[in-house]
């Protein structure tokens, strides 16, 4: 197949292009780099020793748009770009919905004018909401979310639910990942937040390296195994083939939905420990107070992803730190190093 990939030069989507390369497929990349990185896409080229066709534009950019469904014969698309910073919502709400929902509303108003109706969608686990019961299924009911990132993405789901709904030549494919953490085995491509990270495992690697002087963990007295809170960690390499997989739930009609998870929850302190055992560096931290809006702990029912797309998140908790670790230490200051 042909795919567009948006967000390709981000994080997730950059080990997704190497699987997608890797599996045979074509790929066009449109990222417009606000967080993403050219030299990503290089290594993704060094990694797959193929060449990534790759256009620097804003996907609420109409134009551009319909300039690369007009220039590539597109089967489907896999659509990343999107901004991810949950606080950063909290203070910029039109920003993310302007970005989040509004480019994805350009995107398919230019892949509707294209002909090309299939589309696998970035979503999240917070579209669950506080209230929903652990493990977390598909066919619970998207829930009160509780800041504006959460609601952009609950919202593009909605939209997408009603396009198909309108049209049943669209196909949808709503992704909900977990936290996925990790880096390509090879080491060359990761994870490379702007600034202090927000997420756990990064800030984990740069205390490691040295970066920061420690971590700070939010929260030791939830009602959990050792009173900090749990998630599901998966490896960003599972979550890239997820989407290859995915691309078959978009050859049939309709809307599919899947958790991406590997039903497991890790507290925050076994993470620590575990990344310390796998690479022998201490991780020096301090338990603070816990942080506004965060749920104890939660994890996916993965199976409706293992049954019908023969997806499971194989990589171990070992293989996310060993690899976090060899991304980390041989590029201590990410790309810009
Ligand atoms: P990322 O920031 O590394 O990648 C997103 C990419 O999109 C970046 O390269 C950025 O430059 C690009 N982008 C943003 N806005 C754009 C726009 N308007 N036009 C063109 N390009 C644009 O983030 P990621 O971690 O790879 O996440 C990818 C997607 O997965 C996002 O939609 C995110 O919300 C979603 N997601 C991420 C996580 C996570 O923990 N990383 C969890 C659940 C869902
Ligand atoms: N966390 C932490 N210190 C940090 C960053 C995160 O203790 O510096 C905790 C956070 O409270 C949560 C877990 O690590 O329990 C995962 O946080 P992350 O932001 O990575 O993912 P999310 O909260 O979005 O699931």
């Amino acid at each position: 197949m042909k795919v567009l990939i948006t967000g390709g030069a981000g994080y997730i989507g950059s080990h997704t292009t190497v699987e997608l390369l890797e599996a045979g497929h074509e790929v066009v990349v449109v990222d417009n780099l606000c967080n993403g990185s050219e030299v990503a896409l290089r290594r993704v080229e060094d990694i797959t020793g193929k060449t990534v066709d790759f256009v620097c534009a804003d996907i609420r950019d109409r134009e551009a748009m319909d300039a690369v469904l007009a220039h590539h014969d597109i089967d489907a698309v896999i659509h990343f770009a999107g901004l991810k910073a949950v606080g950063q919502s909290v203070s910029q709400p039109l920003t993310y919905y302007e970005n989040n929902v509004n480019g994805t509303l350009v995107l398919c108003q230019a892949m509707e004018a294209a002909g090309v109706r299939r589309i696998v969608f970035s979503s999240s686990a917070t579209v669950y909401g506080s209230e929903a019961p652990v493990p977390y299924v598909e066919t619970t009911p998207r829930g009160t979310t509780s800041n504006p990132y959460g609601t952009s993405k609950a919202m593009v789901e909605k939209v997408l639910e009603d396009l198909v709904e309108a049209d049943e030549r669209w196909s949808v494919a709503l992704l909900r990942y977990f936290n996925p953490i990790g880096a390509h085995p090879s080491g060359k491509i990761g994870e490379d937040p702007q600034g202090i990270p927000n997420n756990l495992m990064p800030f984990i690697a740069q205390v490691a390296v040295g970066r920061r002087d420690e971590l700070t963990i939010f929260g030791g007295d939830y009602a959990t195994v050792d009173g900090t809170c749990e998630r599901d960690y998966l490896h960003v390499v599972d979550l890239a083939v997820g989407h290859l997989k995915a691309l078959k739930a978009v050859s049939e009609r309709g809307v599919s939905v899947y958790n991406l998870g590997t039903g497991q929850g890790v507290s925050v302190l076994q993470m620590v420990n575990s990344f310390t055992r796998v690479t022998d560096v201490a991780v020096p931290y301090r338990v603070g107070a816990r942080r506004a809006g965060d749920l104890p702990a939660f994890w996916a029912d993965a199976a409706k992803a293992e049954k019908e797309l023969g997806w499971v998140a194989g990589k171990s908790l070992d293989d996310m730190m060993a690899d976090t670790w060899r991304w980390q230490s041989g590029n201590p200051e990410g790309y810009g190093g």
